[in-house]
């Protein structure tokens, strides 16, 4: 299996190395100028109703892709007194969603409590989820527990073809993702009625904005189902993020320069006024907090006065906090604009 980027030593582990590309990219002009230019400069949020929890970098694949740099090989994992103190400021607010994420969050082995206790409190949870996960012999009940808790799944799946698949999140993972959500489908997600949402994500595998989101649903609707009888609730598209792994592709393809200079012409000040940032609010393993979890991992914590760490939580100086921006939210910011936070998105 591929090793992250940490493993392998690359200097693109480094956020510093990261940002000081972003920065310094003459394809693009500095994000903050063209938000100026839309009156969204700066960027605050508007309250928070998603809570997202990353619990840390560990993950049984290491795709491609990973903005997270996640793999076998990563140790970072969120502690049990961290989780605790994330659900006891949770519960001094009236935030509806938890968005659990990773790596591959099921991994970390506080995540059945975390959504127990979430639970408990009455939040809605999403689980963002590789669906692989599901299928390994310790987590052989696994999805039984997401369905019996009511988790709202998220699960990535670039394409309905296995090729296009495996080449960007490793060999064999199409068809364990296909056994996955056959899996799922058979405790009745993804089935209407049933309560127990599984919502899929589609981004591109090579080096350019997502297609119109309508039109891949419609497409991955008719071909899952008529190549695998496979129901979902929606598809959400996203765009690939110009750091971590993703940077590293575009550098070795020769398509950084083009690739900023793509998501910077497709600017949308439509989709910049929506950005999840505005409305979520993202833990890091740590405990350190974060306006989203792309920030997370360039290790651009909050700012501008607004509380570091989840010990210090004031959801008053949180909710109208000003946003850390970057050359990498043009990202966000391309197109339709690329969310995918479940049912509150
Ligand atoms: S990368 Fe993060 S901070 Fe930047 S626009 Fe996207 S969600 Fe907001």
């Amino acid at each position: 299996m591929a090793l992250s980027l940490l493993a392998r030593h690359n200097p693109l582990a480094s956020a510093e190395q990261q940002l000081h590309l972003l920065a310094n990219s003459t394809a693009c002009p500095p994000f903050e100028q063209r938000m100026a230019a839309a009156s969204l400069h700066p960027l605050h949020a508007t309250g928070i109703t998603v809570f997202q929890i990353n619990v840390g970098k560990l993950c049984n694949q290491t795709c491609r892709h990973c903005h997270v740099d996640a793999g076998p090989d990563r140790q970072e994992i969120m502690s049990r007194d961290t989780a605790e103190l994330c659900l006891d400021k949770l519960a001094q607010t009236d935030i509806p969603t938890v968005d659990i994420t990773g790596g591959a969050p099921e991994l970390n082995p506080n995540f059945r409590w975390l959504v127990e206790r979430a639970r408990a409190l009455g939040r809605h949870i999403m689980d963002r989820c590789n669906l692989s996960v599901l299928l390994l012999p310790s987590q052989a009940d696994l999805a039984e527990f997401l369905a019996q808790h009511r988790v709202e799944i998220v699960a990535s799946l670039p394409y309905f073809q296995s090729s296009q698949t495996d080449a960007q999140r490793g060999e064999g993972v199409f068809d364990k993702s296909i056994q996955a959500l056959q899996l799922l489908n058979r405790l009745g997600y993804g089935s209407e009625g049933s309560g127990l949402t599984l919502n899929l994500v589609h981004n591109p595998v090579g080096a350019f904005l997502p297609p119109k989101q309508e039109a891949v649903e419609a497409q991955f609707r008719r071909e899952l189902q008529r190549r695998h009888g496979i129901v979902f609730n929606h598809l959400y598209t996203i765009t690939n993020m110009p750091i971590s792994r993703f940077l590293e592709f575009l550098i070795e393809s020769g398509n950084y320069d083009g690739y900023m200079e793509r998501l910077a012409n497709a600017f949308n000040p439509t989709a910049a006024a929506g950005v999840m940032c505005r409305y979520t609010l993202s833990v890091g393993w740590d405990g350190t907090l974060y306006d989203c979890d792309f920030n997370q991992m360039l290790e651009l914590p909050i700012d501008h006065g607004a509380p570091r760490h989840i010990r210090d939580f004031d959801p008053a100086k949180l909710h109208t906090r000003r946003i850390v921006t970057g050359n990498h939210c043009y990202g966000c910011t391309a197109g339709s604009g690329s969310s995918c936070g479940g049912t509150t998105a």
